[in-house]
């Protein structure tokens, strides 16, 4: 599923379209628009004036005060092409095309994401928690959300109205990184645990961003191109593989229904 440095991947590369105008639209499967606060049709001449991103949205900002974002689900991708005669994919469900010749395709084969017609975004973005790569996200923080907490420290790190953005990749690798045990209770996690949790967790985001995100399976950048991260992923996959710091094999497990990868002699 493309988590934060996925979608900012596609957000950056989206960004050259700022300015331009919105000439026309095709929606190939209706049920694809999760709300709608207007019409599809006055999308037609509004401007991209911003390409945002919040937690795993994409938020593009439009001239006239409204917002179309877009969710990747677990296989979605939002990518241009140059003609419209290089759609060749079999689940494009929206088609926007632009003034400035480019034309954006979202495509989802398992329709888990969607796409949202929003005039007022506080409200849409409300149940967010804070962004991993802000400030704000500091030991405090997670020390305070943890504090009492017996839900497991991944499950938790998962929970998108804390923190938002991180999904089972970068949680894993995150965890992997700090030497904590993904099913350890989150509330017994000391001070200082915190604290290399939350600089692993920005290391790592931002690393996957630098590599233009993970393409385990599906993922594809802004191009529809493959990203690079998936070449440094030192738990995430490596099931019985030999552990990059200790060479005893990983382990895996399900947590919280989730997929989990860990090393049990160099996390506790
Ligand atoms: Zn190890």
């Amino acid at each position: 599923m493309p988590e934060l440095p996925e979608v900012e991947t596609i957000r950056s590369c989206l960004e050259a379209h700022q300015g331009a105008r919105i000439v026309k639209v095709e929606v190939k499967r209706a049920d694809i628009i999760r709300r709608a606060d207007f019409e599809l049709r006055d999308l037609i001449g509004l401007s991209i004036k911003e390409v945002g991103r919040r937690g795993k949205y994409l938020d593009l900002v439009l001239s006239g005060r409204g917002h179309l974002i877009l969710h990747m689900g677990m296989s979605g991708r939002v990518y241009q092409v140059e003609e419209p005669g290089q759609i060749e994919a079999p689940h494009v469900h929206l088609i926007i095309y632009l003034s400035n010749q480019a034309v954006i395709v979202y495509q989802d084969a398992r329709r888990f994401g969607g796409v949202w017609l929003v005039k007022d975004t506080r409200d849409f973005f409300s149940h967010l928690g804070v962004e991993p790569l802000a400030r704000a996200f500091n030991t405090d923080y997670l020390e305070k959300a943890l504090k009492g907490r017996k839900i497991a420290i991944k499950t938790l790190l998962l929970d998108q109205r804390l923190i938002s953005g991180i999904g089972n990749i970068y949680a894993d690798e995150a965890l992997f990184r700090s030497g904590i045990l993904p099913d350890r209770p989150s509330g017994s996690l000391s001070r200082r645990e915190v604290e290399v949790l939350v600089r692993a967790i920005k290391k790592v985001l931002r690393q996957g961003i630098e590599q233009r995100g993970t393409t385990f399976r599906d993922f594809r950048d802004g191009y529809n191109q493959m990203g690079g991260f998936q070449d440094h992923l030192k738990v995430y996959g490596r099931f019985r593989e030999p552990c990059p710091t200790c060479g005893q094999p990983l382990e895996r497990v399900r947590l919280g229904g989730r997929s989990t990868h860990y090393c049990a002699h160099c996390q506790h």
